[in-house]
């Protein structure tokens, strides 16, 4: 079968881009790599959604999952490996088979930024986790490390703080980007200590991370801890593309005001495309735009 759309990922700004064309009669599938709600789903608070004061990212997104498929949404599992042109349609090619469709909405979002430290990829799940909430409970009564300064890191650090002995976050500039007030609340938890103009330099351990090597404020020291939680931002999931659409210097997606990418009849939408402010309401937005131009074009 020929599908109208073809969504890439089932993040916020994916799910909105179905609840829209779903709406207006497209038939819709969306190919989702993992689990919905991206990134998203790893938060353990947003408070910034309007009308909805507060909930976890995981709730959120399950809301949106179920209000998608209510209107039709066919949400399946598989890793999209490329976007192939045909004649009158595009294809994915994916790990589970192809899908053919008219248009395509590239919603895959942004994977964790590495440190780029040798032995990063070996203490991966043994020692080494980009998600306090997924792994955080292996660490109970533990010692731990947050490497980042950004509002992650810090939600990291709460998140932590409660189920660790102590928490080290490490800031590699003097300066916190997060948020002023959440830096202020993490200051303020006993078991947190923070370290600023401090780098991760090495990563020690045998089958797993025991130790980290630092350097603060220009001189090397050795941190005894169980894990560490990289918290350093984010980087545009867009390998599969394989430069056929144009991005901008960072590797992010390039879309006109009505989410048009460089390839014809394929948009794209969220925290994968070229723009300054990174949040669900803002993926939410740009995905009922792409749904929209799905619907208008
Ligand atoms: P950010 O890009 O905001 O912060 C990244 C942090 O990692 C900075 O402290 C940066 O340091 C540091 N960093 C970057 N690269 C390296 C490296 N190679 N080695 C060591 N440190 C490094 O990423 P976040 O994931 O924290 O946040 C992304 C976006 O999501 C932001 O807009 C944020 O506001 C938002 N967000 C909102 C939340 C909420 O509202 N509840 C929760 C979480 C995130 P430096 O400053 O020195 O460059």
């Amino acid at each position: 079968m020929i599908y109208d759309v073809a969504i890439i990922g089932a993040g916020p700004a994916g799910l909105t881009a179905g609840i829209f064309t779903c709406r207006a009669g497209l038939k819709t599938i969306c190919v989702e790599r993992l689990a919905v709600g991206g990134q998203t789903a790893l938060s353990y608070s947003i408070a910034n959604y309007p009308g909805v004061e507060e909930l976890s990212g995981f709730e959120i997104a399950e809301r949106m999952r179920v209000q998608a498929e209510s209107f039709g949404l066919n949400i399946v599992y598989s890793i999209v490996l490329k976007i192939k042109k045909n004649k009158s349609n595009l294809t994915l090619v994916t790990t589970n088979g192809n899908v053919l469709e008219k248009k395509v909405i590239i919603a895959s979002g942004c994977k964790p930024r590495r440190l780029g430290l040798s032995r990063e990829d070996e203490f991966i799940g043994h020692g080494i986790s980009y998600c306090a909430s997924c792994d955080g409970g292996f660490y109970r009564d533990k010692i731990v490390a947050v490497a980042g300064g950004g509002d992650s890191a810090m939600e990291y650090a709460v998140y932590l703080s409660r189920l660790a002995k102590k928490v080290y976050v490490l800031n590699r500039s003097e300066h916190f980007r997060a948020n002023p007030q959440s830096v202020e609340n993490v200051r303020k938890i006993k078991n947190v200590k923070m370290l600023t103009n401090t780098k991760v330099i090495e990563l020690n351990g045998e089958d797993s991370l025991n130790s980290i090597e630092i350097d603060s404020n220009g001189q090397k020291k050795v941190l005894n801890i169980d894990g560490l939680f990289v918290a350093i931002g984010q980087v545009p999931d867009v390998d599969y593309l394989g430069g056929q659409i144009k991005l901008d210097k960072n590797g992010y997606i390039l879309v006109d005001s009505e989410m048009r990418t460089s390839m014809k009849n394929v948009y794209a939408c969220g925290d994968v495309t070229s723009k300054r402010f990174r949040q669900v309401i803002t993926a939410c937005s740009d995905g009922a735009v792409a749904g929209n131009s799905c619907i208008g074009d």
